[in-house]
């Protein structure tokens, strides 16, 4: 299959109708993944804090320090919530919170450490994202580098995407100018991957990014991948989309249709021709997630609690099988899929 360029999907995106698009989504597909297969996870995004010194102003979910409502989760409240996660049969944790000043990178490794002590393989988590990594190598004076082996030391074995909304300086300067800037944003990635630690790639749309601006992201992804792969790493596991949920944001708008949503699956899957996985984002677009699986994608998260975007108006189904029969309906398979541990942490 040849590569598509970025004036190509400009084309695509512009002109190809929904058939046409799904079509050449599920050929993309099909160089991966078996037709009728999808596979999810069961998940819980564990919000260990809320002060945050960023103000991104499509965030809902922070407060600044020596605010009213901030607050810091404790080790037994981290853990309760692990427990709660493995009595419905999940086993996947992804820690996000804010950028919190007032902890520095020895809680994170300490937080890390006693949860893979108690918890083993039995549980894999995230531990943070690329954005929260730039600010704790950062606060810590470490090359990021340097950053990534203290945690990767600590038990973590992967760190994500998330965070990453769109990749471009102009976006990052109209809505979260002290969070990082791209050039940081694949530096630090690139230091995660080079680790011998996991990382993935997000996207999220939504807000008032222009079509160029989503075709930059999507560019830069590509070569990120291309980079990993040409150097012998593993590089992103799985590029996952989930569209930007505008309540009680400073930004404000308006949500997209679930239309569009499937449509840049199915042109991201296209586009994305080096990366594996492309996931769907039921956390954000409910039910209305899994015809994504039609427009390309082929893995999912079921997540029982992500307070970031419930608190901008994200609603959580907790009825798993219910949720299931959706795609089931749809004539896929579902089959449960487990966080891989990264080869270069092979159990000894
Ligand atoms: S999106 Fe994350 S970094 Fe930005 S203000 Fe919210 S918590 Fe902070």
């Amino acid at each position: 299959m040849t590569r598509i360029s970025v004036a190509e999907a400009r084309e695509l995106w512009l002109h190809a109708s929904d058939d046409e698009l799904k079509a050449r989504a599920a050929a993309a597909r099909a160089r991966f993944h078996e037709p009728d297969r999808a596979t999810y996870m069961v998940m819980r995004i564990v919000n260990y804090t809320n002060v945050c010194v960023a103000q991104c102003d499509y965030c809902a979910f922070y407060v600044l320090p020596n605010q009213a409502g901030g607050y810091v989760l404790s080790r037994d409240e981290v853990f309760a919530k692990i427990d709660d996660l493995l009595a419905v049969g999940g086993d996947l944790v992804a820690f996000n919170g804010g950028f919190n000043p007032k902890l520095p990178l020895d809680y994170y490794c300490d937080l890390f450490a006693s949860v893979r002590e108690r918890y083993g393989d039995r549980v894999e988590f995230y531990a943070l994202t690329i954005a929260e990594f730039v600010y704790l190598a950062d606060r810590a004076g470490l090359s990021y580098h340097d950053a990534a082996a203290r945690l990767r030391d600590a038990g973590v074995h992967w760190v994500t995407g998330g965070g990453s909304e769109i990749l471009t300086e102009d976006f990052r300067k109209r809505h979260a100018k002290f969070k990082y800037t791209v050039r940081e944003y694949f530096e630090a990635q690139r230091a995660i991957v080079e680790s011998g630690m996991k990382t993935t790639a997000t996207m999220v749309i939504g807000f008032d990014e222009t079509l160029e601006e989503r075709l930059e992201h999507l560019q830069r992804t590509r070569e990120f991948q291309d980079a990993c792969l040409r150097d012998g790493l593993d590089g992103l596991f799985s590029f996952l989309c989930w569209t930007y949920k505008p309540y009680g944001t400073a930004f404000g708008g308006r949500e997209i249709s679930p239309q569009e949503y499937w449509r840049w699956i199915a042109l991201s899957r296209i586009f994305l021709d080096n990366v594996t996985h492309v996931r769907t984002s039921v956390l954000t677009q409910n039910e209305e997630a899994f015809r994504a699986l039609d427009y390309g994608a082929d893995d999912f998260d079921l997540p029982i609690e992500d307070e970031v975007t419930q608190k901008a108006g994200a609603r959580i189904e907790l009825d798993l099988e219910r949720l299931l029969a959706v795609p089931r309906a749809m004539g896929y398979r579902v089959e449960y899929r487990r966080a891989e541990r990264p080869a270069a942490l092979a159990a000894p």
